[in-house]
């Protein structure tokens, strides 16, 4: 009670703070130490086990639907967000109170460039360097003569560069599987570390619960003034999360329906585990693990299939994220009074998708990545700091569906 009134975080200390969030953190420290070895091992196998034209076939599919139900979402976003104005009403209250914006500015990436770097990610310079670390490209300021330009810097920020260890484990198992009998023994090999890892992820299932009970509880009680939050907010939120299960409850539910004609709720109670590891952790990557365990354990999944598909789905399927990018996008346009024609809406729609497979599973991976969208409509990139005010609620709805389109 005490926590809904003043805020747990003041009334704990911040020692006290960290203590309560440790058991949390630990299940965080554990999924995250397992997709390394799971991600390259898995993909290898997987790529390794198929040949190349059944590889193609179902690579090729998989794309498709992870396209298509990325865009459905991205139109449900953008449909909910023009029909329930949720910037319309915070528009009219920053009007009067004569507020322009919310923060100050935050220097803005241009779209080319987030757009190269990702195709820079996808190739990554150094193997080892790409388990923790991304390419991403920064601006300096210089002056030359009068005016300042902008020139672009390459950096290596922190953060697993996990699309190009993808790709780079796909082509290695299609590699290591056209040397014929002299492959397979590394392929042998990256299949029982797969095993392996997967042993590991079941004895981590078992702490799951626990880690996710003090990951949600630890968020509650450092959280501060959630009734103003929500009084300014709620209508973006309530967007985003009634967008989510629409997609989740009913869009993907019935695609799955229409393609095996079983009962796509019971294929989501297999998965519930890993739905719920989404919500705790708000990361795909960190759901990744214990999504392979449900989908082939519980719902019957092939190996070769799940261990090829969910990963890449981890990667780059994010309709959660392209959906609340949506409704963040016309969200933000309304609230500065921009109007949205048609050409801008297909932009959103179009760059949302785009975006969304450079979002990084992580939490708020998909924040960073709506800057995107801003910059290609031409809205003001400072008031992301309002979306990311309500993010760690978002962005847990916004994982389960992101992992949920991968099962
Ligand atoms: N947290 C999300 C995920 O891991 C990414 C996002 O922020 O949209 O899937």
């Amino acid at each position: 009670l005490g926590v809904s009134r003043a805020g747990g975080a003041e009334a704990l200390g911040p020692a006290n703070l960290a203590a309560f969030a440790f058991p949390g953190e630990l299940l965080l420290r554990l999924l995250r130490m397992i997709i390394l070895p799971l991600v390259v091992c898995s993909l290898i196998g997987g790529a390794a086990s198929l040949d190349s034209s059944a590889l193609g076939r179902l690579g090729a599919w998989a794309l498709l639907f992870f396209l298509v139900t990325t865009l459905l979402a991205s139109a449900l976003g953008v449909g909910l967000a023009l029909a329930l104005q949720p910037g319309a009403a915070l528009a009219a209250i920053n009007a009067s109170a004569g507020v322009s914006g919310p923060l100050e500015e935050t220097p803005s990436k241009e779209v080319m460039d987030s757009f190269l770097d990702l195709v820079r990610n996808i190739f990554p310079s150094n193997l080892v360097s790409a388990a923790f670390r991304s390419y991403s490209t920064s601006y300096k300021m210089i002056r030359n003569n009068e005016t300042q330009v902008k020139v672009p810097v390459g950096d290596e920020v922190e953060g697993m560069n996990i699309l190009g260890l993808v790709v780079f484990a796909i082509v290695f198992g299609v590699a290591l599987r056209k040397l014929g009998p002299e492959g397979e023994l590394l392929i042998r090999f990256f299949n029982s570390f797969n095993d392996a890892t997967m042993v590991l992820v079941s004895w981590i299932m078992w702490y799951a619960p626990v880690g996710i009970l003090f990951l949600v509880a630890g968020k509650i009680v450092e959280m501060k003034d959630v009734g103003m939050l929500f009084a300014s907010l709620g209508k973006y939120i309530l967007c985003c999360l009634l967008g989510h299960a629409i997609h989740g409850l009913l869009v993907l539910p019935l695609i799955y329906f229409l393609f095996t004609r079983k009962n796509p709720y019971r294929f989501l109670w297999g998965i519930l585990t890993a739905l719920a590891t989404a919500f705790g952790t708000s990361s795909s990557s960190a759901t990744l693990p214990l999504m392979m365990k449900c989908v082939e354990e519980r719902n019957g999944v092939f190996k070769h299939i799940s261990r090829f598909i969910l990963p890449i789905g981890a990667t780059v399927n994010m309709d959660g994220a392209a959906l609340f990018q949506c409704v963040a996008a016309v969200f933000i346009a309304q609230l500065n009074q921009r109007p949205l024609d048609f050409v801008k809406i297909i932009t959103i729609l179009v760059t949302a998708t785009a975006s969304s497979v450079g979002a990084a599973g992580i939490p708020a991976g998909g924040v960073l990545t709506l800057a995107i969208i801003l910059e290609a409509v031409n809205l003001p990139v400072r008031d992301i700091s309002l979306i990311l005010a309500v993010d760690w609620l978002v962005d847990r709805s916004c994982t389960i569906l992101n992992v949920e389109g991968d099962a």
